[in-house]
């Protein structure tokens, strides 16, 4: 007996000494991080909460900077260090300038996308059938249709009349305000729909909102319900049919950000892809302003991820390169050389959810290398489809300096893959940002659910990707 616990042991030291533990970062929490874990999740809810499109996220950014002190460029003068950036209003950027004289060494930038898959109105989106008014949607972004039925959802957007007046609309967060739903087939009669493929359950062109259905006046005549509500849209709001052309109007989930559990770990919410790292850059931001460092420090938040990071706010087009000369030009350093260097020189996080495991769907997983929720933020190496396609894949030397910072400020870490080998995949904005030669690699939290209306991401979880955040900026040196 005594023998075998002496190699047992011995086994066990070698063990710590040269195996990697995917720990959980649940384990050991003092009570300190405990109440910082929690405290961080409760302004995360706040965050969440006003800024369900990507318009809402720029607004509330510059809302929460200026408060830190931060200066819209348009305002900033030279003596000003931390400079509020906003394109279109749909995509931004926060500016911490440390090091006036040296902006050809690079910047330290992190990235996330501020929009998020949702349902959309068309430019005429507004009929009426059977005595009740409708509006016709296009969903944005990568979802499973079935998921959007049945549930309240709020409208959030802009309109912008023809005289460029932009009237805003927020309809169905309050408890007094009406919501909208898309109908769903009673099960009685739903044979023929559960006979069809997942795709096909609901189909595009059937997601359609009820909106309405008392005709004008209380007299029903042919498309006396639509006018009753053009009329309604007009005496509230100021706009016409036309009007619908030159408006961005959302349907998303009804509601605020819930907890989730009888321990409260996970925050239940639509759009934390990629909201949560969007808010966690920006906290970081304004936390690493406490230290001294010499860094140039971005971070940026981007447009259109989930339709393929196009247009003129998406990761695919030249915003980076904007935002950098942006600054040169507010500094007198606005020279093509010390651009590109700039550009090249930069380290880029580029955060983003990834797939956390979930029990009743691990067999997509390869357990080894896959996220586990509750093991704190997911360094992903590479991304893409099948062998790689598609992805940006981090340097090792990248990689070698995050863990080295990570490890220094005790950040739970994990890798993790986009599923099995072969199982399907994904990308993100890393690849669009290498091109100009800076290192990148993804790094975000894990979430369950992903895409769904409702997203799952543990608090856990989000702290430590606050602190992976904390530790990229206070450690790494361009
Ligand atoms: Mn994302
Ligand atoms: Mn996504």
């Amino acid at each position: 007996m005594v023998k075998k616990t002496a190699v047992k042991s011995e086994l066990d030291k070698l063990k710590d000494k040269l195996c990697f533990v995917k720990k959980l970062a649940w384990e050991g929490i003092k009570p300190t991080e405990e109440k910082k874990i929690f405290a961080l999740s409760e302004e995360y809810k706040k965050f969440l909460n006003i800024s369900k499109t990507e318009r809402e996220s720029i607004n509330t950014l510059e809302k929460l900077s200026k408060k830190q002190g931060y200066v819209n460029i348009k305002k900033a003068k030279k003596s000003d260090k931390k400079i509020f950036l906003s394109y279109d209003g749909v995509a931004g950027a926060l500016v911490n300038v440390n090091d006036i004289e040296n902006f050809a060494k690079g910047f330290l930038m992190n990235g996330a996308h501020v929009d998020v898959p949702r349902i959309d109105l068309k430019q005429f989106p507004l009929y009426e059938s059977h005595d009740m008014a409708y509006m016709k949607t296009h969903y944005y972004g990568g979802i499973k249709k079935w998921h959007w039925v049945a549930r309240p959802l709020a409208l959030h957007g802009v309109v912008i009349l023809e005289n460029g007046k932009q009237v805003d609309i927020v309809i169905g967060e309050k408890e007094t305000d009406p919501v909208f739903t898309i109908n769903d087939i009673l099960p009685h009669l739903a044979k023929s729909q559960r006979a069809k493929p997942e795709s096909a359950i609901i189909e595009g062109e059937q997601l359609n909102i009820l909106v309405g259905s008392i005709p004008y006046k209380f007299k029903s005549e042919k498309d006396s319900v639509k006018m009753n509500i053009l009329k309604h849209l007009h005496d509230e709001f100021g706009i016409v049919e036309q009007d619908f052309v030159s408006a961005e109007l959302q349907l998303v989930p009804a509601g605020p950000a819930r907890d989730v559990g009888f321990d409260k770990s996970f925050i239940g919410s639509h759009g934390h892809d990629d909201r949560i790292c969007a808010f966690l850059g920006m906290q970081a931001l304004f936390d690493i302003q406490k230290t001294k460092s010499k860094e140039n420090m971005i971070m940026i938040f981007f447009d259109k991820e989930e339709i393929g990071s196009c247009g003129n706010g998406g990761a695919d087009s030249n915003l980076v390169e904007r935002i950098v000369n942006d600054i040169l030009q507010l500094y007198g350093k606005g020279d093509y050389n010390t651009l590109i260097k700039a550009l090249e020189n930069s380290k880029f996080l580029s955060s983003d959810v990834n797939a956390g495991i979930d029990p009743e769907w691990a067999h997509v997983n390869e357990p080894m290398n896959a996220a586990k929720v509750g093991a704190g933020v997911c360094l992903t190496k590479f991304t893409g489809v099948g062998g790689k396609g598609g992805s940006n894949e981090a340097h090792a030397e990248f990689v070698a300096e995050l863990r080295r910072a990570f490890n220094k400020d005790g950040v739970m870490w994990q890798t993790a893959e986009l599923g099995k080998v072969d199982e399907g995949g994904g990308g993100t904005i890393a690849k669009f940002l290498a091109a100009y030669g800076m290192d990148v690699i993804d790094c975000g939290v894990p979430l369950l659910s992903m895409h769904a209306p409702f997203e799952i991401a543990s608090k856990v979880d989000i702290y430590h990707t606050y602190k992976s955040y904390m530790a990229f900026y206070k450690h790494l040196k361009c």
